[in-house]
């Protein structure tokens, strides 16, 4: 059993996709065990995203993801990382395969709808970021 962080992002929840993608969850059995809606400030989204401090597109995307409420979940299920990355397809929605979140939504590199973990060890750090253990029910 493995946990992971999904995130739809400012723009998802502007477009009113927050519905679709816990559908797309739900019918591929991915079970969540956890949920809340957020508005990062800048500070918080650069805490979030210090993976990728020196990339140079940081800026910017910190300051996309602290530009409006996020929907923040934590999901269960075998092999749920990959799972989840599978259903959000490629970072460049161009690359994503047919059928996929970024693919069927996404029309920017940058604002592509979701976030997901992409490893144990970052599905730790990022569960814990939002969620304390009361908050998860698992
Ligand atoms: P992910 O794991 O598929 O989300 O991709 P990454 O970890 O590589 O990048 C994190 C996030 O940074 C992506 O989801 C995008 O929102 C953003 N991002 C990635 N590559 C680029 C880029 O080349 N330009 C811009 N502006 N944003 C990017």
């Amino acid at each position: 059993m493995e946990r992971t962080l999904s995130i739809i992002k400012p723009d998802g929840v502007a477009r009113g996709l927050t519905g679709e993608v816990i559908k797309r969850f739900e019918s591929n059995n991915i079970k969540i065990i956890a949920m809340k809606m957020i508005s990062m400030n800048l500070a918080q989204a650069e805490g979030f995203y210090a993976v990728h401090k020196k990339r140079p597109f940081f800026s910017s995307l910190t300051e996309f993801m602290s530009s409006g409420p996020c929907v923040t979940m934590v999901l269960e299920g075998e092999n749920v990382i990959a799972k989840n990355r599978e259903l959000m397809g490629a970072t460049d929605y161009r690359e994503a395969k047919e059928g996929t979140i970024r693919r069927d939504f996404a029309t920017d590199i940058e604002k592509n709808i979701v976030h997901g973990s992409d490893s144990p060890e970052s599905a730790s750090f990022e569960t814990g970021y939002f969620f304390n253990s009361f908050e998860i029910v698992g």
